[in-house]
């Protein structure tokens, strides 16, 4: 072997996985197993004291899910990473060891509809308060710092119109605040952007989006990027002080630059329960490996797409970070240099109606709630994934009446093209 350091592409076919050590198997097996035969007293006593890694019980972690974290934390440049059911549990798994009842954290307006939701209203009940910033003005972030401040959580390419993050400026505020910022990085993935090369702390995934990328599984992750100190200021007791779970162990004290992937396995995944199941795992890892390739894809055919639209009569604007003419071009070209992504909003001169109308006469998108699928994909956001939101808060989001989201797939960029003209001018 040389040592060279392996590529993306590379990785993302081979990091975390070896032949299988009994059968030889060069795919990754499915351990569809919910435990662990120990090898006697003393093994099984060190690992749930965890002297010792290993397997005990699924729900805590299993090893074909273990090929997946290290693959993922690897494309990431994180220490580690924990892989959990879905997108939202990775937001609950991170927030629950920052956080304490009446803690706060700040968040960017521009987010998943569901995160707005599960920010604002699941969140509440466990006593978790959402202060809300504007990704498009830096001081938003600095002003809504307070003492009770835990963390920032952003999106790198946000949803629903694909706009771009600056999180090295984000970085800095999160820094000064002594609060680590956490990067949503589903809509990137890390074939476009690594946030952790830009100061993120925490990483986090919907693998059921652009990783899996085929629109068939759901699963969610947490990277580690081993950079926060986590003991200053006894902010966060999870990490830094003794755990009685655990004879009165510190984390952070033990397990150094990934304590917090180590908190959150044992302590969140452990506790709550949204392990991902072994299947799921192994579809995603199957995903992961020709992700460089169908996101270039989907980034190529993205833009194709709204270039065609942009020349559209009957679009009012299209917001696509790829497009030169794009506010957040400049962003575009610094942070994802490969291309923009695959996700963007457009809106119609015939506002909401027309939205409606234009998503009943596609044939070849289909309709329906998800991004990052091989197909693709269009919704009416204000009609349904932020249809909980009132009008302003819509606008804000970037899910105004008469915006229509497109996740762009892998097909033929004529087709789609050739589908949305007629769609547009019947
Ligand atoms: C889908 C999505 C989520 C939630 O993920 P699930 O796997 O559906 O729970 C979070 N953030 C973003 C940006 C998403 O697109």
């Amino acid at each position: 072997m040389s040592d060279r350091l392996p590529g993306f592409s590379t990785l993302a076919v081979h990091a975390g996985a070896q032949p299988d050590p009994t059968t030889g198997a060069r795919a990754t097996p499915i351990y569809q197993t919910t435990s662990f035969v120990f090898n006697d007293a003393d093994h099984a006593a060190s690992l749930f004291c965890l002297q010792a890694f290993g397997n005990i019980y699924t729900r805590i972690g299993n090893p074909t899910n273990a090929v997946l974290e290290e693959r993922v934390a690897a494309l990431e440049g994180g220490t580690a990473a924990l892989a959990v059911a879905s997108g939202h549990a990775a937001q609950v798994v991170v927030l629950q060891q920052l956080m304490q009842p009446g803690d706060e954290f700040i968040a960017a307006r521009k987010l998943y509809g569901g995160s707005i939701n599960q920010f604002t209203h699941a969140f509440k009940s466990f006593g978790w308060n959402v202060v809300w910033a504007d990704p498009d003005d830096i001081s938003s972030f600095e002003r809504a710092v307070t003492p009770r401040t835990k963390a920032i959580f952003i999106e790198s390419i946000a949803n629903p119109a694909g706009s771009i993050t600056d999180i090295e400026a984000i970085s800095t505020v999160a820094r000064k605040a002594g609060v680590p910022l956490i990067v949503d990085n589903t809509l990137a993935s890390p074939y476009l952007i690594r946030p952790i090369d830009h100061g993120a702390d925490i990483v986090v995934h919907s693998l059921t989006k652009f990783l899996g990328g085929h629109g068939n599984s759901l699963g969610g992750i947490i990277v580690d990027a081993g950079t926060f100190d986590w003991s200053t200021g006894g902010k966060y007791p999870m990490l830094s002080e003794p755990r009685p779970e655990y004879h009165g162990i510190r984390l952070q004290e033990t397990f150094g630059n990934f304590a917090f992937a180590i908190a959150c396995r044992v302590l969140g995944l452990r506790d709550l329960g949204p392990a991902l199941s072994p299947f799921n795992a192994f579809m995603i890892l199957t995903g992961i490996e020709t992700l460089p390739l169908r996101m270039q894809k989907q980034c190529d055919n993205a833009k194709a797409v709204a270039e065609f639209l942009a020349g559209h009569p009957a679009v009012a604007s299209v917001s696509y970070a790829g497009l030169a003419s794009d506010k957040y071009n400049q962003l575009a070209r610094k942070y994802a240099p490969k291309g923009a992504g695959a996700v963007f909003t457009f809106s119609l001169k015939g506002g909401y109606d027309a939205g409606v109308s234009l998503v009943s006469k596609l044939q070849l998108f289909s309709h329906l709630a998800n991004v990052g699928d091989t197909r693709s994909l269009v919704i009416h956001p204000a009609s349904t994934t932020h249809s909980q939101l009132d009008d302003a808060a819509k606008i804000k989001s970037g899910a105004g009446p008469d915006v229509v989201r497109l996740s762009i797939g892998i097909e033929d960029k004529e087709d789609l093209i050739a589908d949305l003209e007629q769609a547009l001018g019947a």
